[in-house]
């Protein structure tokens, strides 16, 4: 019943993954533990082979973090889930379960930053070879397809563009290809989104993001849609070591708890916030799937349960106006990240992507005056009248 896949969203965002814990705790336990005891010399043997499946080591498994696991994967619609330390330890582990020497990746040319710099400067280190497209258009991924592509990634809406791919356009190319489509749902959540419906392989979580939503731990999942990847990138996070530690996956699932009601509620601040924006004087343009404004609307509305949280948005005013504002915010937030209670605001080409030449930020769509809105759960009045101020002075 718990782990059961056809129960609602909300009823499953709270139980999936509960096991009867045999002091009857409403939660699940922290196993704040490294190692566990066998019963014998022989259960320890059968614990090795995998003939029996007792816990041996908190790196290989652990009860709290299974818990974890298993809810993850069950509100993904996926097989099973792998917990890593960061979404980045889970993009990292799936590089390196699905590419290697003379491999290659087609991925997306807008994506979360460290995502495409951990390629280039250290995966290209190990001879593996990539192409970097605009995924929102499909031809561009087909044309960028080699003999030797094993793995195609995108991130949708992407990071900070908020530009739309369509996974099952995307998935129908992998798998007509033999390879897999990984996709970092981060964005949206498994309440918003869930790209193994579409078709997609493998998700990738930062779930220090809407999963968490408190803005207080750092922590990532691999979902896949089969046991057979799971089976090649588990072994790869076990001997990499980049897990969970336990206290992480009970603050997580804690989180987790709540997600459906946190991203409805941010999320509905955020059409207003971007209506609002749209008919501002000082705003070129608003980036939102929720605005029929944006070029992908219609994919969206197709796609995703709803237009999600992040607004991007650019200032007539250019670096100055973005620097102005980003100075002047009182109740929201000048931070990086997403997904959290708090609403946060930032300005890439004066903050995340101030070191980038003008070039390449352009072909990530990296405008002067491109601001990334993330809402909270704060009444949006009070919002709208934090960024009026603002703006006032931008
Ligand atoms: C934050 C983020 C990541 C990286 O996650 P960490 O938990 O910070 O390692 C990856 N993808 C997206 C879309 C993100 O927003």
């Amino acid at each position: 019943m718990k782990n059961a896949k056809d129960l609602g969203f909300f009823t499953r965002q709270v139980h999936a993954g509960e096991f009867d814990d045999p002091n009857g705790s409403a939660t699940i336990p922290i196993y704040q533990t490294s190692t566990f005891r066998f019963k014998s010399a022989d259960h320890g043997a059968a614990c090795f082979s995998g003939e029996d499946n007792g816990y041996i080591y908190t790196r290989l498994g652990n009860p709290t973090i299974d818990a974890l696991e298993k809810a993850v994967a069950n509100l993904e619609h996926g097989y099973g889930g792998i917990a890593t330390s960061s979404g980045m330890a889970a993009i990292t582990t799936v590089y390196l379960a699905l590419l290697g020497s003379g491999k290659h990746i087609v991925s997306h040319n807008a994506l979360y930053g460290p995502a495409r710099g951990v390629m280039e400067t250290v995966f290209s280190r190990f001879g593996v070879k990539y192409s970097y497209v605009d995924t929102t258009n499909i031809e561009n991924v087909r044309k960028a397809i080699l003999p030797e592509t094993t793995m195609i990634y995108t991130e949708t809406p992407a990071n900070p563009t908020i530009g739309i791919s369509d996974l099952k356009a995307l998935a129908e190319l992998a798998h007509e290809h033999n390879i897999p489509l990984v996709v970092d749902n981060t964005f949206c959540s498994p309440f918003l989104q869930r790209p193994i419906e579409h078709g997609a392989d493998v998700v990738v979580h930062s779930m220090t993001k809407f999963i968490n939503g408190h803005a207080d731990i750092v922590a990532g999942m691999i979902i896949t849609a089969n046991e057979k990847l799971f089976k090649i990138i588990e072994p790869v996070m076990n001997n990499m070591g980049c897990n969970m530690d336990p206290h992480q996956a009970y603050m997580v699932h804690r989180g987790l708890k709540t997600l459906g009601l946190r991203v409805e509620r941010a999320q509905s601040s955020a059409m207003k916030i971007a209506e609002y924006l749209e008919n501002h004087p000082k705003v070129a343009w608003v980036k939102y799937p929720g605005l029929k404004s944006h070029p992908q609307y219609d994919l969206a509305k197709r796609q995703m349960d709803g237009p999600g949280t992040m607004i991007s948005f650019e200032l007539k005013g250019g670096l100055d106006a973005g620097k102005k504002l980003m100075d002047n915010v009182k109740l929201i937030l000048l931070a990086v990240s997403l997904g959290g209670v708090e609403s946060l605001i930032q300005h890439p080409a004066s903050m995340t992507h101030s070191k980038i030449s003008h070039e390449k930020k352009l072909q990530a769509g990296i405008t002067d005056g491109l601001v990334r809105l993330a809402t909270g759960i704060e009444n949006v009045e009070d919002l709208i009248t934090d960024l009026d101020q603002a703006l006032q002075k931008a």
